[in-house]
């Protein structure tokens, strides 16, 4: 294992490598990871743990790599559900195992029942992990800057109060690997959303020239989830940038849109 001044752990069997929060493991109660492209039998630009269908990589390739990730992360794998991803903010409730499952409209997921793995999939959008240690709930939310401008955090930690009693002083987080604010240029457009939206948007947009900006999305998902009651120390910010780290990970703005698809994953035990 291999420690990241960041405090998420880069995990390796076989040639398989994913990340993991140490905040997380306390009492074996979850099984959680966040997969790099190392260890998978894509080539080209998916080279090699692609775990995304549809971005134009051979299928029974991706399901080689799942299958893998499954594997090593010991995931059922017939009851994992995932959202459609459209960058909205819509917030699932996953109640019980319905098969493998992709729900329609939504970028996050919650849940209180053992065995059922929650997974999204990124290539520079933030993937935030949230476990409620107390209640044992679980989720996850996928948060460009689209569902970040929608508050899409703040809404899946009160889904987790609302469903399931969830205090915010307990929820530990994970801010996992994306597009990091040395990265990230953005136009006037995003710039003037975030502006709107964030009271402290100073400290979250930097001037680069040329009527473009640096965003910060790492740290709007942190405020935006201290301002909802979560515990500052309860927050791990994995700082790994995707577009600078292309040895890690894959990258949509590096690649120029076509690559793989890395993968957020937990389940309750
Ligand atoms: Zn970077």
């Amino acid at each position: 294992m291999h420690y990241f001044k960041n405090n998420f752990i880069l995990n390796q069997s076989n040639a398989l490598a994913w990340f993991t929060i140490p905040a997380f493991e306390a009492g074996g109660l979850v099984t959680h990871g966040f997969t790099t492209r190392h260890g998978g039998v894509s080539v080209n630009n998916y080279a090699a743990l692609n775990l995304g269908l549809h971005v134009g990589d051979k299928p029974a390739a991706v399901l080689e790599n799942r299958r893998r990730v499954y594997g090593a992360l010991n995931i059922a794998s017939d009851w994992v559900v995932t959202g459609e991803q459209i960058h909205g903010s819509k917030v699932a409730l996953v109640t019980a195992k319905s098969g493998h499952n992709i729900l329609p409209g939504v970028d996050a997921l919650v849940t209180n029942v053992p065995g059922i793995p929650l997974t999204s999939y990124y290539a520079d959008c933030v993937p935030l992990f949230f476990f409620d240690p107390e209640n044992v709930v679980v989720g996850l939310a996928h948060a460009g800057w689209r569902g970040t401008a929608q508050f899409i955090g703040l809404k899946t930690v009160q889904t987790m109060s609302r469903a399931f009693g969830s205090s915010p002083e307990n929820i530990l987080v994970g801010i996992g690997p994306s597009i990091g604010s040395c990265c990230y240029v953005v136009g006037e457009k995003v710039s003037n959303i975030f502006v709107d939206k964030f009271t402290y948007w100073q400290e979250l947009i930097q001037p680069c020239g040329g009527q473009k900006w640096l965003l910060n999305l790492w740290e709007t998902n942190r405020r935006m989830l201290v301002d909802a009651g979560i515990k500052a120390a309860n927050i791990t910010v994995s700082n790994l940038c995707t577009a600078c780290h292309g040895d890690l990970f894959f990258s949509y703005r590096v690649s120029g849109g076509i690559t793989g698809r890395m993968a957020s994953l937990i389940m309750i035990h």
